[in-house]
This record gives structure tokens, C-alpha cells and sequence, in this order.
């Protein structure tokens, strides 16, 4: 293992306009997914286990575009005026998974990937099983399972259906997520969670494009919303102190950990310079050999990623 401090590491940017928002782009979110995923699932150095789940997660994300372009012509009811003010009055996320009124369209999203996933040729009958379990439950039971996972309760969630339920819910969050003005939500008090719906991120990513030329944002498991964070800072308490970069050996490298000796988490960090088609959920996804190193060096993740659930 590597031990990579960064040259440059402090963002000084008196000067510049940063973007501090980036909404999700809903005609790509998941397709663009998928096919890093799919990539990813066909890279060389990676296990037979991983690289059916992998590719078993880009046949879920086609589903979720499908699923998301489906929920676009139904009535969805967007944070009004009222919801708005009072987000930012009280520097709340402004469509909270605390509190705000999910829709049934997140269960017709369920629904649908479900379908989707059923109708491919070779589906493993293990994965069938699971699909046929999450039809059978009752709107009940899906919305305390959702409560779940949008509470991060690992010891309640179901390990199984938690992908399936998680990529619903995914769906709902993005397609709230990519119609509502950039300009109704609010910096929040707490630096390390989602704006939009003050879920924690999955990673983070450094950008290459010309408006975010080496810029850091994270990137929310649920909703897809990107929000900026200067480089070197834990994200998850925040400290500049004792931060430092991890990474596989002759691995790739656009991504590495960002690790904290104060909290003494990690969180990974994807760098579009080294590969533009870094992806933060698929790419997280694709590198548990990292994950694994670090839990050896004694970090702990600071979150999950949405897809890969296990028993704490
Ligand atoms: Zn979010
Ligand atoms: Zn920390």
C-alpha cells in the first residue's frame, strides 16, 4: 500500500466563482453509471464474485434510467415556496429524508426495476428470488424498509433487498433532485451532508472539466447532488490535520482513500484527471480491494456505499 500525500494541497480560490452545486443530469445519471459499471465488471483484475455483482449493478442502473424517464410523466409534487423558505430558515436539507413526504412514486419505481430485471435472459435464480421477495412485500413494510436505509440503520436493513429498495429510492431522490432551482437550496450548517436531501455521500470526486477544473465535490449516495469541499479536509469531521491518501499498489490511479487519523475514517476519492469516467457510486463499488486494505490499516468506512449492504 501506498502512502500518498498531495502536492498543492490547499485550494486557495479568493479569486474564483466556485460552482458550489452540481444537480444530477437526469437524461444520463444512471445510464452513465451503468456503463461504468459494465466496464468496470469486464476490468482484469478483479473476482468472479465482484464481477457478476458489478455486472448484476449495471443491469439495476439501466433499470433505474427506465424507471426515472417513467416517473417524469407522472404528477410529481416539487418543494413549493413555504418548503423552501423554511429550509433555508432553519439551514435544513430542502427535501430531507428526515422529513419530507416521500411520494408513492418511489414504490412504482421499485416496481418497475423489479420488471426490468426480471425479463433478462440468464438472470441468476438467487437474484430472482430476491426480486420476487421485494414484490411481495406490502407498501408497509417497504416504507419501514426504507426508513431503514434512508436512516443508514444497518441492523435493521435487509441485506438482500436493501440494492433494490435503495435504487427506488435513488430514483424518487434524483428525479427531485435534477428539477428543483439550484439556486432553493441552501449551504447547510453541517458541511459533510447532502444540501438537497442531507444524505452523506458516497465519495468524492476531483473534476477536470473547465468550469471545476480541480475541484472537489462529494457526491450524494441517494440524490446524485454534488456539493464542493476543499481538498484535503476530512469529510467526515472535518479536520485538515493528519489527512492522508492510500491506494493500491499498481492499481489505478484515479482513485485513492482519503483517510483521517483524527476520526479515523476513510472515504474514497476518484480523480477525472487520471480517467474521465470515473463514476463515485460505481467506481466505489468496483475497488473493495481498497476497502479492504484500509480496514487491515484500521479505518473504518465513513458511510456505505447504496448498493452493498452488509451486516455490521
Ligand atoms: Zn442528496
Ligand atoms: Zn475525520
Amino acid at each position: 500500500m501506498q502512502r500518498i500525500l498531495e502536492p498543492g494541497q490547499i485550494e486557495t480560490f479568493a479569486q474564483r466563482d466556485i460552482p458550489r452545486l452540481r444537480l444530477p443530469d437526469r437524461a444520463r445519471v444512471f445510464s452513465a453509471r451503468a456503463e461504468r459499471l459494465r466496464r468496470q465488471s469486464e476490468a482484469g483484475a478483479i473476482g468472479h464474485a465482484i464481477r457478476d455483482y458489478l455486472h448484476l449493478m449495471a443491469h439495476l442502473a439501466d433499470a433505474q434510467q427506465a424507471a426515472l424517464e417513467s416517473i417524469e410523466s407522472r404528477p410529481l409534487e416539487l418543494p413549493g415556496d413555504e418548503d423552501i423558505a423554511h429550509a433555508q430558515a432553519f439551514h435544513m436539507p430542502l427535501v430531507s429524508v428526515a422529513s419530507w413526504q416521500r411520494q408513492a412514486q418511489w414504490q412504482q419505481a421499485l416496481a418497475s426495476i423489479c420488471s426490468s430485471l426480471t425479463a433478462l435472459p440468464n438472470l441468476p435464480a438467487q437474484v430472482l428470488l430476491v426480486t420476487d421477495h421485494v414484490c411481495a412485500l406490502t407498501a408497509q413494510q417497504l416504507e419501514a424498509q426504507a426508513d431503514n436505509l434512508l436512516a443508514v440503520q444497518p441492523l435493521q436493513v435487509d441485506t438482500a433487498t436493501a440494492p433494490f429498495i435503495m435504487a427506488a429510492l435513488q430514483v424518487y431522490w434524483v428525479a427531485l433532485a435534477s428539477r428543483t432551482n439550484i439556486d432553493a437550496i441552501h449551504e447547510l450548517d453541517v458541511p459533510g451532508v447532502c444540501p438537497t436531501c442531507g444524505t452523506l455521500p458516497v465519495a468524492s470526486i476531483v473534476r477536470a472539466d473547465s468550469r471545476h477544473q480541480g475541484l472537489r465535490y462529494l457526491h450524494c449516495a441517494l440524490c446524485a447532488t454534488e456539493w464542493h469541499m476543499v481538498r484535503v479536509k476530512c469529510s467526515h469531521c472535518q479536520t485538515t490535520q493528519g489527512i492522508s491518501y492510500q491506494s493500491i499498489e499498481d492499481g489505478p490511479r484515479s482513485i485513492r482513500a482519503e483517510c483521517c487519523d483524527t476520526c479515523r475514517t476513510y472515504r474514497k476519492i476518484l480523480y477525472q484527471e487520471d480517467d474521465v469516467a470515473v463514476e463515485p457510486v460505481a467506481d466505489d463499488l468496483a475497488s473493495l480491494s481498497l476497502d479492504l486494505l484500509l480496514s487491515e490499516a484500521g479505518y473504518r468506512r465513513a458511510s456505505p456505499n447504496p448498493l452493498l449492504w452488509q451486516q455490521p
